[in-house]
């Protein structure tokens, strides 16, 4: 288990002024102090009513050479440098309110949002950071040849491959993310473009605050900027700069390793988006780790008075939520005293998945005695559709029992939606109906 890591947000309030890339505007930039779990906010001080916008990835607009986010009609442009200077850097709360729509270009890289944090200082807060840790591989492909694959680590790590056109300019770096290393490594790397790619864009004028001083261009083998090259391998450390900034949407920091192979904003986002459905999933799926008192659940007791079932046949300890009046979860804590540990199997004991099923029964039928406040029937398994068994239950797990009634037909027969769940995993699964006869 790492250490618990506690949020962090800027010491106090520090500006910066420069040009926005799109507009050639002069932009005034301010970082300010924010609450615990208020995460990263842009404000548009030049609108009225100061609009702000979360810097999530459901606010995401359109990735075109930059990430932009909105809401409604308000829009923040090329938000990943400055996200990627306070996600390394460890801000995990702070307002970013601008007088322009995108902050100031600098020269490209993310150094001078690295040198306003640390004018404004990172302080600690009394709220524990939030992770997404990486259970299993996850990955994503997009059809301009981008691959990113996300692996467990129990640190955020980022391995990434760079190629141009006709794979020139092929680069290879692997880091892990920490401030000390985004400082020295990372954060000084500079966008590049290729001259194929912005032409266009510069005889339409939409990069007016584009020149050699923010940006190299690189024509063919030739690298233009108006400083040399920073680093051998620049361009891979600012696609790594750009993934730590696009990954910030998540509102959560990463213990995994990132592999990306050409990747560009459009793929980070996907792998973003990915993310944050697989975090969404993993909520629901979660129960309440606290006992609730009063009608937030039943006791072992109370759980006694309205199932019939008795040792060894009692698949229910506790329920520990209503969430509507046709959904519940209930707990069932699997010890190696188990009676059916003893035939199932001698040396090798797992829980057999018909008492898996039999627990979701029980649990469903709590449910249904309660919305038709008798306990002087018995319920009778009529049938079980759809059963899976994903994985093994073993003596020590802790079963989420997940109940939904989905259909009563009177008061004598019901359908459930069932399913089982340890450590935040599906282990089995089953649609149920039952009949309901009096005792
Ligand atoms: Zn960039």
């Amino acid at each position: 288990m790492p250490a618990p890591e506690f949020q962090h947000t800027v010491g106090k309030t520090a500006s910066l002024s420069g040009t926005a890339l799109h507009t050639g505007d002069k932009v005034t930039l301010k970082l300010h102090p924010a609450p615990v779990d208020h995460g990263i906010k842009f404000k548009r001080k030049d609108l009225q009513d100061e609009p702000t916008i979360d810097a999530k990835i459901e606010n995401l607009k359109t990735v075109e050479r930059a990430t932009t986010i909105g809401e409604g009609s308000v829009r923040v442009h090329t938000v990943e440098h400055i996200l990627s200077a306070l996600s390394a850097m460890g801000v995990d709360n702070a307002i970013v309110e601008m007088d322009a729509n995108e902050p100031p270009i600098g020269d490209g890289s993310a150094q001078l949002y690295v040198d306003l944090i640390k004018k404004a200082g990172v302080t600690p807060q009394e709220e524990l950071r939030k992770f997404f840790d990486v259970r299993e591989p996850m990955n994503v492909e997009s059809k301009s040849g981008a691959l990113i694959v996300l692996l467990p680590d129990d640190k955020f790590r980022i391995s990434c491959t760079q190629a141009g056109p006709n794979n020139r300019f092929t680069q290879f770096l692997s880091i892990d993310v920490t401030p000390a290393l985004f400082e020295r490594e990372i954060a000084p790397a500079r966008t590049f473009v290729y001259y194929e790619d912005v032409k266009p864009l510069m005889d339409k004028n939409l990069i007016k605050g584009g020149s050699l001083e923010n940006a190299i261009v690189v024509r063919g083998d030739a690298v233009l900027s108006k400083e040399p090259l920073r680093f051998g391998d620049e361009f891979v450390r600012h696609k790594i700069l750009d993934i730590i900034g696009d990954l910030a949407l998540i509102g959560r920091r990463i213990r995994g390793h990132v592999v990306a192979v050409k990747p560009g904003h459009a793929s980070n986002a996907d792998l973003a988006r990915l993310i944050v459905r697989e975090q969404t999933r993993r909520s629901s799926l979660a129960a309440p780790r606290t006992i609730p008192s009063g009608d937030g659940g039943l006791d072992p007791d109370q759980v006694l008075e309205i199932l019939p079932h008795r040792f060894p046949f009692l698949m229910v300890d506790r329920i520990i939520s209503f969430e509507t009046e046709t959904k519940c979860v209930g707990v069932k804590t699997v010890t190696i005293n188990e009676p059916f540990f003893q035939g199932h199997f001698p040396g090798h004991p797992v829980m057999p998945g018909v008492m898996q099923v039999e627990a979701m029964a029980q649990v469903a039928s709590i449910l249904l005695f309660k919305l038709a406040k008798t306990t002087s029937r018995i319920g009778y398994f009529m049938s079980a559709d759809g059963v899976k068994f994903r994985k093994p239950v073993l003596p020590g797990d802790t079963i989420f029992v997940h109940a939904e009634l989905t259909k009563s037909r009177g008061e004598r027969l019901a359908k459930a939606k069932c399913h089982c769940v340890v450590n935040d995993a599906i282990v089995s699964e089953a649609e149920l109906m039952f009949t309901f006869l009096d005792k």
